[in-house]
């Protein structure tokens, strides 16, 4: 996951313990952190304006699940389409892909796909 350098420049600045003064740990990606020398908690606050940009890169992460989306598109092609009847849905076209199997004696298998309602079928070459 690419950080960016906002991120990076507040990573690499520590918040303080206001109580003891020690340099706090790094803030995590979730819960609070302790401080080294007096073991107290401390949220995100004690880090001020700095953890507010790391609030902001948390909300980036909706972009990782556009992403995502745009994948799982992808996925429903899955090979040539070819004209076949489904069976189920009567729909004349279906993706198919090829498989190879153990040896070359026993042939392919080929699935089908419907490209409407994804009902899959195998038929053996
Ligand atoms: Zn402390
Ligand atoms: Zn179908």
């Amino acid at each position: 996951m690419a950080r960016n350098n906002d991120t990076v420049s507040f990573i690499s600045t520590p918040g303080f313990c206001s109580d003891c003064g020690s340099i706090l740990p790094l803030l995590n990606d979730y819960g609070d952190v302790k401080c080294y020398g007096c073991k107290r908690s401390w949220g995100p606050e004690a880090f001020g304006d700095m953890a507010m940009s790391y609030t902001i890169h948390f909300n980036d992460k909706n972009v990782y699940g556009s992403t995502k989306q745009q994948e799982d598109n992808e996925d429903d092609a899955e090979g040539p389409i070819v004209e076949r009847k489904c069976p189920q849905c009567n729909n004349d076209k279906m993706s198919y892909a090829t498989l190879q199997l153990r040896s070359a004696d026993e042939g392919q298998t080929v699935f089908y796909t419907c490209t409407k309602c994804k009902y899959k079928e195998t038929e053996n070459s």
